[in-house]
């Protein structure tokens, strides 16, 4: 009686205690977020996509200048974006010359790089849901004549070449972008206390 009791509580354990960690536990850290990510999508619907969407932001030299990047970061924060990771550096040219790859024939791409490397820039990662999306409306238009008042450019800032942010503009362009700019031990996968406050999921 004891012996089956013992075994029903084993199998119980094993199958229904915790699903995801007791199974996940034996993977290594890196594959594990990819396995937890694609729980989630088993479970979920198209309705939710994956919550751990994440995007790369830079404030430019000209926000630094100017002592944008705290109000910048609080916009972020505000909306309910978790950081991720955060770094101020001074841009290299082979670097930014990456990351603008797309715009290397466009006539303004030598002014952009010049300006880029002026000085330091903060480069951040945030995390959460559609974060890709909501951060370039958050950003405005890239034209800050065009650019809707509320938004970072359309607050901050008078002329295309001194636009203070730089925004992903896809999911596939952010994950290039992250990688670029971030070594994958300098993203932090830490819990938010509020996390059931800015998403349901
Ligand atoms: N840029 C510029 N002149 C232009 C268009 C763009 O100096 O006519 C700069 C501007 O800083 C812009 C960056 O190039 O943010 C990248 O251009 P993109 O079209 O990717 O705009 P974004 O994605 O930043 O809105
Ligand atoms: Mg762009």
């Amino acid at each position: 009686m004891l012996q089956r009791r013992l075994f029903h509580k084993i199998v119980q354990q094993f199958y229904l205690g915790h699903p995801e960690t007791s199974r996940l536990s034996r993977f290594p850290p890196s594959l594990q977020l990819g396995l937890r990510s694609a729980c989630h999508r088993s479970k979920t619907t198209s309705a939710f996509p994956d919550v751990r969407e994440r995007t790369l932001i830079a404030v430019k030299p000209d926000g630094v200048q100017r002592r944008l990047v705290g109000q910048i970061i609080q916009r972020f924060e505000q909306r309910g974006f978790k950081l991720v990771g955060l770094r101020m550096l001074q841009a290299s040219e082979d670097l930014l010359s990456e990351h603008y790859g797309e715009l290397r024939t466009k006539s303004f791409y030598h002014s952009l790089v010049r300006y880029m490397t002026s000085g330091p820039i903060v480069v951040m990662v945030w995390e959460g849901h559609n974060v890709v999306q909501t951060s370039r409306s958050m950003v405005g238009h890239t034209n800050p004549a065009e650019a809707m008042a509320g938004t970072v450019r359309g607050d901050f800032s008078i002329h295309v070449s001194r636009n203070v942010v730089h925004a992903s503009d896809s999911v596939e362009g952010a994950q290039r972008e992250i990688q670029l700019w971030f070594q994958a031990k300098d993203l932090l996968d830490w819990d938010c206390n509020d996390k059931s406050s800015t998403s349901e999921k």
